[in-house]
């Protein structure tokens, strides 16, 4: 019915999660009727992410860097880590102002049945940060890197199906590599089945206050 520049963007904006073809058809339209200082930003920023930003090698959150500026910032206690799914999960999580550790960002959720095994997943990366911390602090190396020792490991997967499968997972893993290492799980009170992004920050505040042992 358009014009195929104008069928592209369509098809490309309902691609996006939520926008369904009626959203993309509005959007396009938009686009189209603004004047082009109004719409090419929107090119340049996406061209712009796409291009500088990658993933944090310690922790694969969002960074602009090598590393992000949560890993990046010496205020912030290295030995507790939090365990998320994505990287949009660590926002709601800073905004309830509770949590001073660092992250770990794992890519996903276990679900054999879509093919999401734990290779598939920054779970080994996770393993090993937790028990080089122990090796490190056990070594004789200066005493400062003793505060890098890693004590908790806060599992804040989703409260679906799948997050809490790879929060058990996550659980045995890191007790059978590093036992001294504490597991603790965010406290029920999240809706089922809900994804973290969505909890309010008082309930996430909650959870994470009210943290048990896993
Ligand atoms: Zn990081």
């Amino acid at each position: 019915v358009f014009a195929p520049p104008v069928n592209r963007l369509i098809g490309e904006l309902a691609k996006l999660p939520g926008i369904g073809q009626r959203t993309a058809q509005r959007l396009a339209f938009h686009l189209l009727s603004v004047p082009d200082e109004e719409a090419l930003p929107l090119a340049d920023a996406i061209r712009e992410v796409k291009e500088k930003v990658g993933q944090c090698e310690v922790c694969f959150n969002l960074a602009v860097e090598t590393t992000c500026r949560i890993c990046q910032d010496e205020r912030r206690e290295a030995s507790v880590i939090c365990v998320v799914e994505q990287p949009g999960d660590v926002i709601p999580i800073e905004r309830t102002n509770e949590f001073r550790g660092r992250y770990h960002v794992l890519g996903g959720a276990l679900s054999p049945i879509d093919g999401v095994d734990p290779e598939d997943l920054h779970i080994k990366e996770l393993l090993e940060r937790v028990s080089g911390s122990e090796e490190r602090s056990r070594g004789a190396g200066p005493a400062s890197t003793a505060a890098q020792t890693i004590r908790e490991v806060v599992i804040a997967t989703n409260a679906t199906t799948t997050g809490e499968a790879t929060a058990l997972y996550l659980a045995d893993a890191v007790r059978e590599r590093s036992p001294d290492v504490a597991v603790t799980r965010l406290a029920s009170g999240l809706p089922v089945g809900s994804d973290l992004e969505y909890a309010d920050e008082v309930t996430l505040g909650n959870a994470l206050r009210g943290r048990h042992a896993l």
